[in-house]
């Protein structure tokens, strides 16, 4: 068993390693921690997404020796618009990364709900609530905080057993999360919830979010970095649905002017679809020194956007409870508690903004609470 402080420099080294651990190992065990200063070991992260990053990112600041296994060969560098919310730019500026996204993002000054005819059912000010930056830029400004030597590009994660040397192990690799189906096995993948999306972006600039909603559709236009507008798109539909920008476009064609703009400049290159999952409750994100964070532990529908938010939080608080110590199973334990309950609320919160915004029944109501609200404030 190798200490601690030796931890895993390079994925020549981590390969040679998991050679000679053994593949039926049912348990994982721990290196020796050293806790002067901060506890500090050695971390194996799989998945160098966004929640793997910012574990990464705050583990290696405070001396950790983390190794990060990302399947894809490189980052990406095309992709649709987050909004960052502040509880993610807070933690983003623990590692060191908040200051990039307020100056690279764009800040969300004004949102609007419309009608499919343009008619404006609700909106205001909402200075300061979120900087929207697109996945490609956030990525890039957590890989700037994590030393080019931590992250195995092109490498799939080693099976938890084969990381035996690691005192903990963070299973940040998404919905489809092997590290989650090693953990609580087959009965915990997610679920269809009932809807696909589209994502795109064309040159452009705007200043507000505007959503557009109607029964079992709608379509969202945000500003983001980088001269152009991002777009997304929702409905209804069976799983499995690859209309593609042929499908949006004969769904939301005939809306308001600003839609049929965008849309006639979209391309297919730059329209992307997904059907829209979330994750099941799962009895708890850690077992033993594995822990889940991100969509690996808690993915959900799009509508409240703050996935990437509460995959941030997670990467931060779980790096900032294992450096806290004592040890490793506390630190996961503390983890567990401080984000399970939280991150599962907003799950089902998030579906239910999708049923709110894509209502068909009780939709005036909605609109004469939302037009109430709006005058109110
Ligand atoms: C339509 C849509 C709109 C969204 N809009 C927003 C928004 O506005 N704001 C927001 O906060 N969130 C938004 N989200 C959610 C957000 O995209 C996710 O919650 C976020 O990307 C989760 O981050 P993650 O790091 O957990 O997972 P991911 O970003 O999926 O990263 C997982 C990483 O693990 C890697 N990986 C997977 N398997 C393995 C393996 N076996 N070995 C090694 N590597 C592996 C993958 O290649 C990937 O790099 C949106 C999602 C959708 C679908």
């Amino acid at each position: 068993m190798p200490s601690a402080e030796q931890g895993f420099r390079s994925g020549t080294e981590i390969r040679s390693r998991n050679h000679a651990a053994s593949r039926t190992e049912a348990t994982y065990r721990p290196g020796r921690l050293s806790t002067v200063g901060g506890m500090k070991g050695s971390a194996a992260v799989a998945g160098g997404g966004i929640a793997g990053l910012c574990a990464a990112a705050y583990l290696r600041a405070r001396g950790w020796d983390v190794t990060v296994f990302e399947r894809a060969d490189r980052l990406p560098a095309t992709g649709t618009a987050l909004g960052m919310w502040p509880s993610a730019v807070r933690a983003l500026d623990e590692i060191g990364v908040g200051g990039r996204v307020r100056s690279l993002g764009v800040e969300q000054h004004h949102a609007e709900i419309r009608r499919p005819d343009g008619r404006v059912v609700a909106g205001g000010d909402t200075r300061g609530a979120a900087y929207l930056l697109s996945r490609p830029a956030l990525l890039a400004a957590l890989a700037e905080v994590v030393p080019g030597d931590a992250t195995v590009f092109g490498t799939p994660a080693p099976a938890i057993a084969d990381l035996s040397a690691a005192d903990v192990i963070i299973g940040a690799d998404g919905l489809r999360s092997p590290t989650r189906r090693q953990l609580f096995g087959a009965g915990h993948e997610p679920r269809y919830v009932g809807r696909t999306a589209w994502r795109g972006w064309v040159p452009g600039h705007r200043d507000g979010v505007v959503e557009t909603w109607d029964t079992d559709a709608l379509f969202g236009l945000t500003p983001r970095d980088g001269g152009l507008i991002n777009w997304f798109a929702s409905v209804r539909t069976a799983p499995g649905n690859d209309e593609g920008l042929a499908g949006v476009r004969s769904r939301f064609g005939s809306w308001h002017p600003e839609i049929r703009e965008v849309l006639a400049a979209a391309t297919a290159e730059t329209t992307l679809q997904h059907d829209l999952y979330e994750s099941p409750p799962l009895p708890s994100y850690v077992r033993d020194n594995v822990a889940l964070v991100g969509d690996a532990a808690h993915a959900m529908a799009p509508n409240l956007g703050h996935g990437a938010c509460e995959a941030i939080v997670d990467g931060v608080t779980l790096g900032r409870l294992l450096v806290a110590g004592p040890d490793v199973r506390t630190a996961l334990r503390r983890y567990d508690r401080r984000r399970r309950m939280p991150t599962r609320l907003l799950v089902r919160a998030s579906r239910l903004a999708a049923d709110v915004a894509m209502a068909g029944r009780g939709r005036r109501s909605r609109d004469r609470v939302l037009r109430t609200l709006t005058a109110l404030t």
